[in-house]
C-alpha cells in the first residue's frame, strides 16, 4: 500500500524554504527547539495585525472560519461555504491540496471568482512573502478555485494613528499575481523537498548564514556547538564566517587559527579568550574620573508596536514609556546606596510621553553629565522633540550633556565571559557578580518589559496581575541604571 504523503502547512514549506533541517527538526523534534520571548513577541503582533486585518476588510456578515486542530474540519467548512456561494469576506478560509494545508488570511468575493490577500506585519514586501502567496495562490487554484488576484498587505509606516479605534490605512496593498504565478515551478520544488525533509533522515546541513535568515531559527541551541566554554557563536562576525569555522571542525573560540580572523574586533575577543584573563586598559579609569559631579544615569523603557495605541503615533514608532534615573551629588561613596533614585511609570493607559518628558526635564536638572549605555536614550530624546517642539529648548539641553558609557567600556575591556557582546547585560555579570539580570523575576530583557508595559495598561489585566506588573517593571528599569553606576565604579577603582 502506497503511504501517505505527509501534511504541509505553508509555514512548514516556509520553514523548509530557510533549511531543510529546521523542518526536520520541527516535525520530529521539536522540544530541542527554544522559542525565545522575541519570537513570542512576534507572533503577537502578527495576531494583532490580523485583527485590525479584519476590521478593515470585515463587513457585518464576514465569517471567520475558527481554528481547530482536526484540520480537515476547517477546509470541509470552508467548502461548504464555498459551495453554497458565500457572497462575503471569509477570514482563515482553509484549502488543502495534495497534502498542502493553507490558511488565507482575507478572501474577498470578486465577481465571479475570489480576491485573495495575505497579512504581513513587516513594513516591505520581502522575497519569501511573495513564495508564501505564491503557495497560497497553488492551492487554491488547484481547489478549483477563480483566483482574480493575490495581493500583500503590509503595515504602512507612514500611517499616523487618529484615534478612535480607526486603522483605515494601516496596512497598504501590493499585488503580486503576475509574479506569483511564474513561481509555480518553485513552489512544486519546495513541496518536493520539504517532503524529504519531513520523510527522510535529517538532512545533513551546517550552521551558517541561514541560521538568521529570515527568520531566528529556534534550533540554533541545538545545531551550534554550545559544549565548550567559550563556543564559538561568540566570536562574532558573519554567520557564514562562523559556519566555515564551524565546518573546518571549530568548536570553541580558541579552536579558530588566528590567521584567518581578519576583523579587529574578532581579533581582539580571540586573543583575550586565549589569554584567559579579562583585558582592562586604564583609559577608561581616566575617562570617567573626567566626569563632574552632579552625575545622572539614565535609562528609558520604550515600546514600538506595529498596531498604534495612542493618536498621533505610527507603526513602529520608539516611544519612550518609562524611565529610571540614579543622581550622584559627589557626596557619597558612588555606591547604589548612597545615590538618589528618582523613576517615571505610568500604568493608566493614556499616553504618558508628555508626563514622562516633563517629569524628566525636571528630574535632571540643569548641569552635569546624563550617563546613558549605546546612544539609544538620544534617539529616543530627538523623538521627543519631534513629539513636543515646546519643550526642544530643555530637551535640547539635555542632549548636549548626554555621556554614553559603551563605547568607553567597549575601548577599555573586555572578558572571555562576555561571549563577543558588550551588552550591559554581558558585561555586568563580569563587572559585579553579585549582579546579574537573569535573576530578575518575571520581566529580565527588554523585550520582556515592553510586552509586559503593554499588558498592564490592557483593561482585561486584572489589578493583581497589573500590580505585579508594575513591580517587575519598575525593578527592571531601576537595575539598568544601578548597572551603569556599577560600571562607574569598576573603572574607579
Ligand atoms: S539552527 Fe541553522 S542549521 Fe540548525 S535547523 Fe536552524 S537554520 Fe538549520
Amino acid at each position: 500500500m502506497a503511504s501517505r504523503k505527509p501534511y504541509l502547512s505553508k509555514s512548514k514549506l516556509i520553514s523548509a524554504w530557510q533549511c531543510p533541517k529546521k523542518l526536520h527538526l520541527e516535525k520530529h523534534h521539536p522540544e530541542v527547539g527554544e522559542i525565545t520571548d522575541q519570537m513570542e513577541s512576534l507572533f503577537a503582533t502578527g495576531h494583532q495585525v490580523g485583527a485590525v486585518a479584519q476590521q478593515l476588510y470585515g463587513t457585518p456578515d464576514s465569517v471567520e472560519i475558527p481554528f481547530n486542530r482536526k484540520m480537515s474540519l476547517m477546509v470541509r467548512e470552508t467548502e461548504t461555504l464555498i459551495d453554497q456561494g458565500a457572497d462575503i469576506p471569509i477570514f482563515e478560509a482553509t484549502f488543502q491540496h495534495d497534502g498542502v494545508l493553507i490558511r488565507v488570511d482575507v478572501l474577498i468575493p470578486d465577481g465571479d471568482g475570489w480576491r485573495a490577500i495575505e497579512v504581513k506585519a513587516s513594513t516591505s514586501v520581502k522575497d519569501y512573502h511573495v513564495l508564501d502567496c505564491a503557495i497560497q495562490d497553488w492551492v487554491m487554484r488547484h481547489v478549483g478555485l477563480s483566483i482574480t488576484s493575490i495581493s500583500l498587505a503590509h503595515i504602512n509606516n507612514r500611517f499616523v494613528y487618529g484615534g478612535e479605534g480607526d486603522y483605515d490605512g494601516l496596512l497598504v496593498e501590493h499585488d503580486l499575481t503576475d509574479e506569483v504565478r511564474t513561481l509555480e515551478p518553485r513552489v512544486i520544488e519546495l513541496i518536493a523537498k520539504a517532503r524529504d525533509a519531513v520523510t527522510g533522515p535529517m538532512p545533513d546541513i551546517n550552521v551558517g548564514a541561514q541560521c538568521s535568515k529570515p527568520y531566528e531559527c529556534q534550533f540554533q541551541s541545538h545545531c551550534w556547538p554550545n559544549e565548550t566554554e567559550y563556543p564559538i557563536r561568540g566570536l562574532g562576525g558573519s554567520k557564514a564566517r562562523l559556519g566555515n569555522y564551524v565546518a573546518l571542525g571549530a568548536r570553541d573560540i580558541r579552536d579558530v587559527d588566528v590567521n584567518s580572523i581578519t576583523a579587529a574586533t574578532q581579533q581582539r575577543i580571540h586573543r583575550v579568550t586565549c589569554e584567559g584573563e579579562p583585558e582592562v586598559l586604564d583609559g577608561g579609569r581616566q575617562t570617567l574620573e573626567s566626569l563632574p559631579y552632579p552625575r545622572y544615569y539614565l535609562d528609558f523603557e520604550t515600546i514600538g508596536p506595529a498596531v498604534p495605541i495612542w493618536p498621533g503615533t505610527r507603526p513602529y514608532a520608539t516611544i519612550p514609556v518609562q524611565w529610571s534615573c540614579h543622581i550622584d551629588d559627589g557626596a557619597g561613596d558612588g555606591s547604589v546606596d548612597s545615590l538618589r533614585h528618582e523613576e517615571f511609570l505610568d500604568l493608566s493607559g493614556k499616553a504618558p510621553m508628555r508626563a514622562l518628558a516633563e517629569k524628566m526635564i525636571a528630574c535632571l536638572g540643569e548641569s552635569g553629565p546624563v550617563l546613558m549605555y549605546t546612544n539609544y536614550e538620544e534617539g529616543v530624546i530627538k523623538g521627543l522633540i519631534d513629539r513636543f517642539p515646546d519643550l526642544a529648548v530643555p530637551l535640547q539641553k539635555i542632549i548636549h550633556r548626554l555621556f554614553d558609557l559603551h563605547p568607553v567600556v567597549k575601548t577599555n575591556y573586555y572578558h572571555p565571559k562576555m561571549l563577543g557582546s558588550w551588552s550591559i547585560k554581558a558585561v555586568l555579570p563580569c563587572i559585579a557578580p553579585h549582579m546579574n539580570y537573569a535573576e530578575l523575576e518575571g520581566i529580565s530583557e527588554g523585550m520582556g518589559a515592553s510586552d509586559g508595559f503593554i499588558e498592564a495598561i490592557n483593561p482585561e489585566t486584572d489589578w493583581v496581575r497589573k500590580a505585579e506588573l508594575e513591580e517587575q517593571l519598575l525593578r527592571y528599569c531601576k537595575f539598568d541604571t544601578e548597572a551603569m553606576v556599577e560600571i562607574v565604579r569598576f573603572f574607579s577603582r
